[in-house]
C-alpha cells in the first residue's frame, strides 16, 4: 500500500472517521474579576468610587491570572506533590520538602501582590480588609490551597502585633507583611496534637526554660506548611496547671541561619483526601528553642487573634471555590449539550445550577460582611454592635460557608456528568480540597458549640437581629419585604430557643441546627438588602432573582431534639 491510498474501516469509511467523532470542548476560564456576576455591583454598593477604583487594576490583573495563567499551570500541576526527603545518601538528617511548581510561583504572587500585607495598609483604612480579600478571593481557586499559608501568616501578624515582644514585633512582622518575594516570610501554626484539635487544652507538648528562652518537647500532629520559616504554637511550661489556661504560646524559627532544623524533625507528610500540594507534616520536637509570647499561660487565649483570621480566610476561600465551581459549570453548560440544546438551556439543569447561584450568593454577602467588619475593628472604626456581630459572624460564617461550599462543588461535580468525576479535568481535586474547609480552623460542631454557648451571646444575638432588622427596613419590593420578614421571623424563633433556658444537653444537641438558622436568616436578609439596591441602581434583577431562590431553599432548620432517642440511634 503505497502513502497516497486511503486506509478503510471494514464498512468501506476512510480513515478520517475518527477526527469526525464528536470531542467536547473543555470548561473555559475568562478573567475572574470581570466575569464575577457579583462582585462589580457589590463592589459599586459597598466601597466608595475612588476606593474602588485604586483597586480595579490589581484585581483585574489577579482575575486575569487566575483565569488564565495560573489555572492553565495548575492544570499541568496537577500530578506534583510536595516531597519529603529525610535523609541524604550518607546518612546526614535532611527533612527537606520540596513544594510543587505552582506553590513556587503562588508564592511569589502572593508576596507580589500584598495578599498578607493589604490587611495591614493603613493607606487604606477600613477598607484594607476588603481590599485584601477582594485579592484572596481572585487568588485562591488558582492557588493549589497556598492560600493556606498564607492563612496562617496573617493570623501571626495579628498575634504578635497583639501579644508578641517588640523583638518578636521587629523581627517577624515586616517579614510577614513583605511585598518582596526573596524577604517574605510565612507562617505555621502548630496546634493539632494527638490528642485532638478540638479540645486542645489536652496538647502534651512540654516547655522547659532554657536560660532566658525556652525548648519544646512534644508531637504536633498537623502541620500544615511545614516549609514555612518560622510558627506559633501551644506548649505547657512545666509546673503549670492540665488544661488550656496552662498552655503558653510560643514564638518559633524553624530553622538556623545555617538552614539547620531547631530541634525538630519531620516524620513524614500526610496523605490526605486533598489539599495534597498542602504539605502538612507529623513534626517532632526535641528541645525546639522558642521564645514566648505573651505570659506563660492562657495560651489558648492568646492565639485566639490567629483563629478569628484564619476563620476570616477560610470564610473567603470557601466562596471562592464556590464561584471557581460555578464558573466552570456554566461555562460548561453553554457547552454541553444534551437533548438538542446545551444544557443551560434544560429547565431541571438551569434550576439547579441556579439553586447553587443564591447560595454563592448569600455566602458572600455574609463573608464580606464579616471581612468589613475586620476591617473596621482593626482601623478602629467600629461600634460596640458592630464588635458583637463581628465576634458572633465569625465562627458562624466560618461553619456556614464551609458547608455551603462543599454542598455546592459536590453538585458542580455532577452537573458535569462522568467527566466531573475524572482527575485529569482536575475537578476531583476541586472537590477534595473543598472538603477540608469545614474541618480545619473549628470543624462544624465545634463552631456551633463557640457560638452559642458564648458568654456574650446575648449582645451578639442583639447584634445580628438590629443587621437583620436594618435590611428588612431597606426593602421595599414587596416579596422582598415577605422573604426579609420570613428571615427575621427564623431569628427571633432561634433567639426564643435560646434565651429559653434549656437544659445544656439539649442545647448542645441543637446548636449546629440553631448556627445554621442564625446564618442562614442573616444571608436571606443580606440577599434581599443587596437585590433591593441593584434594582434601584439599574434596574437590575439578578439579585432579587438570587434571594427569591434563596428563601425557597430551607432557612429555619430548627427542630426538636431528643439526645436520648438520638443514643438509642447509636446503639
Ligand atoms: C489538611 C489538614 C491540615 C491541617 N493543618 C493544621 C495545622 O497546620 N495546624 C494545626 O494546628 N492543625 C491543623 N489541622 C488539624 C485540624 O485543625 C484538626 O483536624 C481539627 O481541629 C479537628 O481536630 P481533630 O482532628 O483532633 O478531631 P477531634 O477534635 O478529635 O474531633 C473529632 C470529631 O468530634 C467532633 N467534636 C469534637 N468536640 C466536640 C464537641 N464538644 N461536641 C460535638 N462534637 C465535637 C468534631 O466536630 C469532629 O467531628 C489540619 C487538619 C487537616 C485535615
Amino acid at each position: 500500500m503505497n502513502a497516497t491510498t486511503p486506509v478503510t474501516t471494514p464498512g468501506g469509511a476512510p480513515d478520517d472517521w475518527q477526527d469526525a467523532l464528536f470531542t467536547q470542548a473543555p470548561p473555559r476560564l475568562g478573567n475572574q474579576f470581570d466575569d464575577d456576576p457579583l462582585l462589580g455591583c457589590w463592589l459599586a454598593r459597598t466601597i466608595p468610587a475612588a476606593v474602588a477604583a485604586s483597586l480595579t487594576d490589581e484585581l483585574r490583573e489577579i482575575g486575569g491570572l487566575a483565569g488564565g495563567e495560573l489555572y492553565r499551570l495548575q492544570l499541568a500541576d496537577r500530578l506534583n506533590e510536595p516531597v519529603l526527603t529525610q535523609w541524604d545518601a550518607w546518612g546526614r538528617r535532611l527533612d527537606e520538602v520540596v513544594v510543587s511548581p505552582l506553590w513556587r510561583e503562588a508564592e511569589k504572587l502572593a508576596a507580589r501582590h500584598g495578599l498578607v500585607a493589604t490587611g495591614y495598609d493603613r493607606a487604606l483604612g477600613r477598607y484594607a480588609r476588603l481590599a485584601q480579600f477582594l485579592k484572596v478571593y481572585l487568588f485562591h481557586p488558582s492557588s493549589d490551597v497556598y492560600t493556606c499559608p498564607l492563612a496562617m501568616t496573617d493570623g501571626a501578624v495579628r498575634c504578635l502585633l497583639a501579644s508578641g515582644s517588640r523583638e518578636q514585633q521587629e523581627r517577624a512582622i515586616p517579614r510577614l507583611t513583605s511585598r518582596d518575594p526573596d524577604t517574605f516570610w510565612t507562617s505555621g501554626q502548630w496546634m493539632t496534637e494527638t490528642t485532638g484539635g478540638s479540645d486542645v487544652g489536652r496538647s502534651e507538648t512540654r516547655a522547659a526554660r532554657d536560660g532566658d528562652g525556652w525548648r519544646l518537647y512534644g508531637r504536633k500532629w498537623f502541620t500544615s506548611a511545614v516549609t514555612s520559616q518560622m510558627a506559633l504554637t501551644l506548649a505547657r511550661p512545666e509546673g503549670n496547671p492540665a488544661g488550656g489556661k496552662g498552655l503558653a504560646m510560643y514564638y518559633v524559627e524553624i530553622r538556623d541561619a545555617d538552614g539547620r532544623l531547631n530541634g525538630l524533625r519531620v516524620d513524614r507528610l500526610k496523605e490526605k483526601l486533598g489539599t495534597r500540594k498542602v504539605p502538612t507534616a507529623e513534626l517532632f520536637l526535641e528541645g525546639t528553642r522558642a521564645a514566648l509570647v505573651g505570659q506563660p499561660l492562657n495560651g489558648t487565649r492568646t492565639i485566639e487573634p490567629m483563629l478569628a483570621v484564619t476563620r476570616m480566610w477560610n470564610s473567603v476561600c470557601a466562596i471562592a471555590f464556590m464561584r471557581r465551581g460555578l464558573a466552570l459549570a456554566r461555562s460548561f453548560a453553554k457547552e454541553r449539550k444534551a437533548f438538542g440544546q446545551p444544557l443551560e438551556k434544560l429547565p431541571l439543569h438551569a434550576d439547579t445550577l441556579a439553586g447553587l447561584e443564591a447560595e454563592t450568593w448569600g455566602a458572600f454577602l455574609m463573608t464580606f460582611l464579616l471581612v468589613e467588619l475586620n476591617g473596621r475593628q482593626e482601623s478602629g472604626e467600629i461600634d460596640e454592635q458592630q464588635r458583637a456581630l463581628l465576634r458572633l459572624l465569625t465562627p458562624l460564617t466560618k461553619l456556614i460557608t464551609g458547608k455551603q461550599a462543599v454542598a455546592v462543588v459536590s453538585e458542580v461535580i455532577e452537573s458535569f456528568g462522568g467527566a466531573g468525576y475524572c482527575e485529569d479535568t482536575g475537578l476531583p481535586q476541586l472537590l477534595r480540597d473543598t472538603h477540608v474547609l469545614p474541618i480545619w480552623e473549628g470543624t462544624t460542631n465545634v463552631l456551633s458549640l463557640d457560638a452559642l454557648l458564648r458568654s456574650d451571646l446575648h449582645s451578639g444575638l442583639a447584634a445580628l437581629m438590629g443587621r437583620a432588622s436594618a435590611c428588612l427596613r431597606g426593602v421595599t419590593e414587596p416579596r422582598l419585604v415577605a422573604a426579609a420578614k420570613q428571615a427575621v421571623g427564623a431569628l427571633e424563633r432561634a433567639a426564643l430557643v435560646l434565651e429559653s433556658g434549656q437544659e445544656p444537653e439539649i442545647m448542645q444537641a441543637g446548636a449546629r441546627r440553631l448556627a445554621m438558622t442564625l446564618a442562614r436568616a442573616l444571608q436571606l436578609t443580606l440577599l434581599c438588602e443587596h437585590a433591593q439596591w441593584m434594582m434601584d441602581h439599574g434596574g437590575d434583577r439578578r439579585g432579587y432573582a438570587a434571594a427569591m431562590r434563596y428563601s425557597r431553599q430551607p432557612i429555619d432548620l430548627m427542630t426538636e431534639v431528643d439526645p436520648e432517642a438520638d443514643r438509642l440511634l447509636l446503639g
